[in-house]
């Protein structure tokens, strides 16, 4: 099953991910991290990733990685 692993300490919080996925398999997290920002978190409550790497491509920061 796909998945993504997010640096969540690396992790702006620019959301740019979140608004990306199709299947809508990130949210924001509850916690700050060291930067003091929130970062994300997958979730995918679904179980719908599909490992299309479409969050990982726009994220600036190379936060995510994909496993398919
Ligand atoms: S790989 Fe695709 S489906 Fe999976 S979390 Fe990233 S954008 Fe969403
Ligand atoms: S695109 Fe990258 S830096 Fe922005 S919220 Fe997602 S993982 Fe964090």
């Amino acid at each position: 099953m796909p998945k993504i692993e997010i640096d969540k300490e690396r992790c702006k919080g620019c959301q740019l991910c979140m608004t990306y996925c199709p299947k809508a398999c990130i949210e924001e997290d509850k916690s700050i991290n060291k930067k003091g920002v929130y970062p994300v978190l997958f979730l995918d409550r679904e179980k719908k990733c599909t490992g299309c790497s479409f969050c990982a491509i726009i994220c600036p920061d190379l936060c995510i990685t994909v496993y398919r």
